[in-house]
């Protein structure tokens, strides 16, 4: 049976979880110690080390660094006292997250909370963007949401490092999505042979025979098969109508 890819999920949450302890450890100057000997104030977390371990080694923490750009753990077994290595990818779900409960406030932090609004705002605003052109995929609504959801995980992937206080958002989402839907709907420049309007609409379906149906957006008069095809493959695509 289909379920929701919970593995992405668990990624998802885990970098979330990084980026907020890095966030909290960078708070301290790049290191932060629970040096005391008292193993009550460490965090105490679960571990699989090179997720290769039979059972999970409970570990308390004692210190966390920025080392090269990225974090370090270390810690000691709660049994045996021994080191443990492992990387920040090695912890459970919420591990790294309990490790921030563990971390002192500072005067000018106290919260590490990475809002999830920009995802939101991204995929709304495809939406928004391909309810105005009133794009269909295929006429299947399932593919069009597919579709919606793959593009925001890519504009999110390719804006991963972008400083928002240097680009302009709203530029930015608004060109990624009209390239986008340029695949599938849009304006040529094709003189119409009926009312001689220089402008037509064209919508391509996207499957193995890629059908194009052209469309004069004055007398609405449609050219298909191979004429719509190859006028299509000859004319210049429109990317900003006014
Ligand atoms: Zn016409």
């Amino acid at each position: 049976m289909n379920h929701t890819d919970f593995y992405k999920l668990n990624q998802r949450i885990k970098k979330q979880e990084y980026d907020e302890l890095f966030l909290a450890v960078q708070a301290h100057g790049g290191c932060y110690q629970w040096a005391g000997g008292d193993d009550d104030e460490k965090p105490l977390i679960a571990v699989n080390p090179n997720s290769i371990s039979p059972d999970p080694i409970d570990v308390f923490i004692n210190k966390v660094e920025i080392v090269n750009g990225f974090l370090e753990i270390y810690g000691r077994d709660k049994n045996n006292d021994d080191e443990v290595d492992f990387g920040p990818e090695d912890v459970f779900t919420e591990g790294l997250g309990y490790i921030i409960d563990c971390i002192s406030e500072t005067d000018k932090v106290s919260d590490v909370t990475i809002s999830m609004y920009d995802y939101k705002e991204v995929l709304a605003d495809i939406c928004y963007e391909l309810g105005v052109s009133q794009v269909t995929i295929n006429n299947n609504s399932r593919a069009l949401i597919a579709k919606t959801i793959e593009w925001a995980d890519e504009f999110d992937r390719l804006h991963k490092n972008t400083d928002w206080h240097e680009v302009d958002y709203l530029n930015a989402i608004h060109e990624f999505t009209r390239k986008k839907i340029a695949h599938y709907k849009g304006h040529i420049y094709h003189t119409c042979s009926c009312c001689g309007h220089g402008v037509f609409q064209y919508e391509k379906v996207d499957d193995e025979k890629n059908e194009i149906t052209l469309t004069c957006d004055n007398c609405e008069v449609e050219i298909i098969g191979h004429e719509a095809d190859s006028i299509y493959h000859k004319a210049e695509k429109i990317l900003n109508p006014s």
